[in-house]
């Protein structure tokens, strides 16, 4: 499963972090997650529970911002919301652009006691 991979990436990096800033425990998690990553956020709040036991993250909240998609058209200028299955500018019905937000899987901010 994709998502898996992508919480084990998020919660070693999160680790790694409260261990060189000695946090001993985390009370939530932010993280950014574009429309066009594919990820679904209840497997990823699935997966952090489980990878989160017996770590300095153990009980803290996953929070999931959801990026809406966005492109810039290099045509005609348009921004327009990138459809996942016809992705062509509505403006000028060229598929030649480039996405500015959807890709994002980033962490955003953590909160700790
Ligand atoms: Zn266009």
């Amino acid at each position: 499963m994709h998502e898996l991979s992508i919480v084990e990436n998020i919660v070693n990096t999160t680790l790694q972090f409260t261990a060189e800033h000695k946090i001993e425990k985390v009370s939530f998690l932010t993280i950014q997650v574009g429309a066009l990553t594919g990820v679904e956020p209840p497997y990823l709040k699935l997966y952090y529970g489980d990878l989160c036991e017996g770590t300095a993250l153990e009980g803290s909240e996953l929070q999931i911002e959801e990026i809406s998609p966005e492109a810039f058209c290099r045509v005609c200028g348009e921004v327009f919301n990138p459809d996942e299955h016809e992705r062509i500018c509505p403006g000028c019905g060229m598929n030649d652009y480039e996405i500015l937000h959807g890709e994002e899987l980033t962490i955003k901010e953590l909160g700790f006691e």
